[in-house]
This record gives C-alpha cells, sequence and structure tokens, in this order.
C-alpha cells in the first residue's frame, strides 16, 4: 500500500444511510501505452490555484462546456481544480484565464510524458490469481484473485454478480462475512466507477486483502455485517484504459444518435438526473446518458442497491483524485438530517487516516452529486 500511497492522492465521499460513502482516491503516475494507443503529446495540465470570488467561479464552470477542455477535478472554491487543455486551446484558455484575472500554473507540461513515466506501475500479467499492490492489475487478474480467496475461504467469503456491463464483462462482487448463511446488515463498497482512476479498484482490493487477513480471533469487524465489494464497476471502461486510452473515463456504450461513446456512471443516477455537475454533450466527460439509468452498470448497482434497501448501512464509493471524504448533497446546498453523523464519522475517518501515514484529508459535502443518496434508497418508487 505504501507504494501505491506515495504515487497517489486519495480521496474519499462518504454518506450515512445508515450511511454512504464516497472515497476519492487517485493516481498521479500513469501507465505507459503502446503506439497504437491514444496520445497526449502537448496537452498541459493547467491547476486553477485560486477561485477569489463568483464571477471566476462561473467562468470555470463555463469552462467545462469547451471541448478540449478535460477537468482532472471539479472546480472549487476552496482547492486547486486541475484541466487538462489539449494543445489546440492551450492560447484561448490561457487567454480566457487572464480575462478573468484567475491564478493558475501549469502542472503538467506534457501529458503524454507523465502517461509514459508510469510505464512501470502497469501489469501485463491477464492470467494469474497473484494479486499485488505494487502495479495497477488488469481486470482478468483481479477476479481471478477474488475467486481464489472465495474458493480458499469459503466460510467467509463468497463470490456474486450484481450483473453484466455493456460489453458483457461481469460485475463481479465478494462478499465477506463472519456468518455468510445470515442476511446481516451490508456495507457496499465500490470502485471503478470511472475508468482512470486506478487506485480506487486497487484500494478496494487491498481493503478486501485486508480483512482477509485477519486472524480469525480480530474478525469482529467481519461479524453480524456483511462486507459486498465491487471493485470494479465500469469493468469495460477500465479495460480500455489498459489497451486504448489511459485517460478514458466512461462507460462504453454507444446510443443510437450520439458522436461518441460512453456516458460518465455516477451521473447517469435516477436521482436529480442532470441537475448539476453534468453535461448533455455525449463527448464530455461528464455526460449524464441519454436517460436515468441507461448504462447497464449504473443500472445494476442500482437494482442491487433497491434490492437490499433494507439492509444496506453504508456506501462508500472511491474515487481519485484529492484527498477529500465527500458526503452528500451535491444537487443542493441543503444537509441531509443527519450530516452531524456523517460528518463525524468522516472526521474519526480522517483522524484514523493521518494516523498511519500523515495523509491529510478533509471532509465536506459531495460537489457535484453523488449516486443515490438515502432518500432514494428509501424510496420504492423509483423506475430503474
Ligand atoms: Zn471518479
Amino acid at each position: 500500500m505504501r507504494c501505491l500511497q506515495s504515487l497517489s492522492r486519495i480521496e474519499i465521499r462518504f454518506t450515512i444511510m445508515k450511511f454512504s460513502i464516497i472515497f476519492h482516491l487517485s493516481l498521479l503516475s500513469l501507465a505507459q501505452f503502446a503506439l497504437s494507443e491514444k496520445q497526449y503529446r502537448g496537452c498541459k495540465v493547467f491547476t486553477i490555484t485560486s477561485l477569489a470570488n463568483e464571477t471566476q467561479y462561473n467562468a470555470v464552470i463555463d469552462l467545462q462546456k469547451v471541448r478540449g477542455v478535460d477537468f482532472w477535478s471539479e472546480p472549487s472554491r476552496k482547492r486547486y481544480t486541475d484541466v487538462m487543455v489539449y494543445p489546440d486551446e492551450q492560447n484561448n484558455v490561457e487567454q480566457y484565464l487572464a480575462e478573468y484575472g484567475i491564478d493558475y500554473k501549469v502542472a503538467i507540461s506534457d501529458v503524454q510524458g507523465a502517461v509514459d513515466k508510469g510505464k512501470d506501475l502497469r501489469s501485463t500479467r491477464q492470467n494469474s490469481q497473484e494479486m499485488n499492490w505494487k502495479e495497477y492489475q488488469r481486470l482478468s487478474v483481479i477476479h481471478s484473485w477474488l475467486d481464489a480467496l472465495a474458493a480458499h475461504n469459503p466460510n467467509i467469503a463468497q463470490i456474486g454478480s450484481i450483473g453484466r456491463t455493456t460489453e458483457g464483462r461481469d460485475m463481479k462482487t465478494i462478499k465477506l462475512s463472519s456468518n455468510l448463511r445470515k442476511n446481516n446488515p451490508i456495507i457496499f463498497i465500490d470502485g471503478g466507477i470511472h475508468a482512470r482512476e486506478w487506485i480506487s479498484p486497487a484500494v478496494v482490493t487491498y481493503i478486501i486483502g485486508k480483512l482477509m487477513s485477519f486472524e480469525p480471533e480480530d474478525r469482529e469487524i467481519m461479524a453480524n455485517v456483511d462486507w459486498v465489494f465491487l471493485p470494479v464497476m465500469n469493468a469495460d471502461g477500465y479495460e480500455y484504459t489498459h489497451t486504448e486510452d489511459r485517460l478514458w473515463r466512461k462507460s462504453r456504450s454507444i446510443h443510437n444518435g450520439n458522436d461518441c461513446i460512453g456516458v460518465d456512471l455516477n451521473r447517469n443516477f435516477d436521482f436529480h438526473w442532470g441537475e448539476n455537475g453534468v453535461k448533455d454533450d455525449p463527448c464530455a466527460n461528464t455526460y449524464h446518458g441519454p436517460y436515468p439509468f441507461s448504462e447497464p452498470e449504473s443500472n445494476a448497482t442500482a437494482k442491487f442497491m433497491l434490492a437490499n434497501r433494507n439492509r444496506i448501512r453504508a456506501y462508500i464509493t472511491f474515487h481519485s483524485y484529492s484527498q477529500l471524504m465527500l458526503t452528500p448533497y451535491g444537487y443542493t446546498e441543503d444537509l441531509p438530517d443527519d450530516y452531524d453523523q456523517l460528518e463525524a464519522l468522516g472526521k474519526r475517518a480522517i483522524k484514523a487516516l493521518e494516523e498511519v501515514h500523515g495523509t491529510e484529508y478533509e471532509t465536506r459535502t459531495v460537489v457535484p452529486p453523488v449516486i443515490l443518496p438515502k432518500e432514494y434508497l428509501r424510496s420504492n418508487t423509483h423506475s430503474l
């Protein structure tokens, strides 16, 4: 884990429902591509260091509409905002930022160089049950490892599947519990909604490995609770980032009439769908899809959560990057009823994280929207 943490910044989001959580993790060193893979030569990352007022903030929000600009982090008044800009747009973007008096610096002068530097972290193994966290694993390795874990520990681990992706990949889950036969309260944890956020499945699998490593006498954490993990929700996109385009984010669906492929899966849920932090441009990285739950991945996840809504006590989803633990809501500045509980738990988690490696996180509500806040899960009136 240390090797991953030294290369990455991690962001956490969370909600209680009793609580659901969103964890944002990140990877700064990226892996190398074969020559056929998409190249990012000359692309720069601008870090917007401060947004002094509403006008500057809105100007950056508007910048999201420009093609040739890829926001790596959400526009924020409190934190840095990272934006990758393709060569053809760089002069325009610099002029635009200057016009609004927005401070920025060039964080990465050639994104392809950063991608190439990460080549040693990319696993080339595809058929192995041997897992490690020194490099980023292919989906087949992650799934084989989960299968082997369950096969060797049938009393506490059970493989499941919540559905199939657009390209037919398994949405494989693993349940860990000291009593698999009982319907315990569930803690649901997913990773890899966004394909390029490789640190997310790595951390989710690391947590699985850690829980499995506990001696039987130390397994109170698995008593009377079902830990259900979906390490790679966007399996198609994840594989695509390993073979074709390191910076791919969305799913791999094709919708009639759209110029571009894929949907931003965590903006595809039917809770205040299309309201904030989304784009209706199919070519945008934050495209919310043609309609709610247009994607089999988000649809299957929601079905699983709705089917288990009376048992799910916590939902945690890992993203990257930045070091944040985020709580609902994203569509409104109103706080959930149990925000105090969420915040207190977030602070405890942040303190615990800091005690390990001194990593500093902050907690706050989600911007932009997160999937499935608690009201959604308590409702059975929404159609999927
Ligand atoms: Zn993400």
